[in-house]
């Protein structure tokens, strides 16, 4: 039931994030938490944060799993833990050849930027599978169709010294959960190795990209943990997934959460993160008809093709649906301050 009181402390709030404010983690951990207040405000709100950062311009972006199954963690969410019972296609890192097309794909969905993906905890810069993706990065980089980016576990100094030489624009490594939900979710590894590995790609130069995956168990002060440790470590690009649960891992039966509850996360996320690119990748399903809803809860982009090893809907109908909204995809987002310093005369 609505309760006026709660719905006006809302509205205020807002007030103060459109006004270049910022609600305080207590505020947030309420927001996520009551659903006893209209959350049409959150996104009232939140689309007019997003059209203040991005306008009309949408952010599209394609990964490729390149390099599947097999990974010796037990994230509770992931089906490529070898710890887990999952029946998907396992391979080792794919040729450049094939990163190169994957990127051109990913351009002809209307894409900027392809993240090449591997399942693993990560890359010493010796091992060959390294070498092999650092020949990858630079084929993409040289090929041009599309920005070069990865998401490839946790690295040191070295590694992505030598992903930015490739040409590597973007490292994504999310954060997943909150600090203190994180050892629900993963005991292989900490939070504090993802944190660094966050941090060496942004001192080499890299653009950082972390978000996370909800409806894992974790509570409403984690998911506003999360966002924090985002705006914490001013993290560039802020994916959000929504947990499909895989036969075979420990989160085989959890619930997905309600479209509302999703548009929920999305807006508070950019009511935290009012300037960053938040867009939307796994789990996009569960909203069913309120697909469309992402971008006026706030959301600037979203993944298109499909996910590691789920399917996404098909790129005719994203592509659809942007176009009915009347929504711009054709250039890129991706530092949008120098889009806007190329366009200002
Ligand atoms: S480290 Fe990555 S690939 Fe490995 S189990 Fe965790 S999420 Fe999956």
């Amino acid at each position: 039931m609505q309760s006026d009181g709660i719905t006006a402390r809302v509205r205020r709030i807002g007030e103060r994030v459109l006004a270049g404010g910022a609600p305080a983690f207590e505020e947030a951990v309420e927001l996520f938490e009551r659903s006893d207040y209209d959350v049409h405000e959150l996104f009232q709100v939140a689309n007019r944060l997003r059209l203040n950062r991005f306008g009309n311009r949408i952010h599209l972006c394609g990964i490729v799993n390149a390099k599947s199954g097999g990974c010796p963690e037990d994230c509770s969410f992931c089906s490529q833990s070898s710890r887990q019972a999952t029946e998907i296609a396992k391979y080792s890192v794919i040729s450049s050849d094939e990163m190169v097309l994957a990127a051109r794909q990913a351009r002809g969905y209307g894409a900027w930027a392809l993240g090449v993906v591997t399942a693993g905890r990560g890359y010493d810069a010796t091992s060959e599978d390294f070498r092999q993706l650092i020949v990858g990065i630079r084929a993409i980089t040289r090929d041009g169709s599309a920005e070069a980016h990865a998401s490839l576990g946790i690295m040191g100094d070295e590694e992505v010294r030598q992903l930015k030489k490739a040409g590597l624009t973007t490292l994504n490594h999310n954060l997943e959960t909150g600090r203190s939900y994180f050892p629900q979710v993963c005991t292989t590894h900490t939070y504090d190795e993802r944190v660094r590995t966050l941090k060496a790609a942004r001192a080499a130069g890299i653009r950082v990209c972390s978000g996370g995956v909800f409806g894992m168990g974790e509570d409403p002060g984690h998911r506003a943990e999360l966002a924090f440790a985002l705006k914490d470590l001013d993290v560039d690009e802020v994916p959000l997934n929504f947990l499909i649960p895989v036969d075979g891992t420990r989160l085989a039966n959890a619930v997905p959460l309600s479209p509302l509850e999703i548009l929920k996360v999305i807006a508070l996320f950019r009511w935290i993160l009012p300037t960053k690119n938040i867009f939307v990748c796994a789990g996009r399903q569960h909203l069913g008809e309120l697909q469309p809803m992402i971008f006026f809860a706030g959301a600037s982009g979203v993944m298109v093709g499909d996910f590691l090893t789920t399917r996404n809907r098909s790129v005719s109908d994203d592509l659809k649906m942007l176009h009915d909204l009347g929504l711009e995809f054709g250039e890129s987002l991706l530092a949008p301050e120098r889009h806007a310093a190329a366009t200002a005369f």
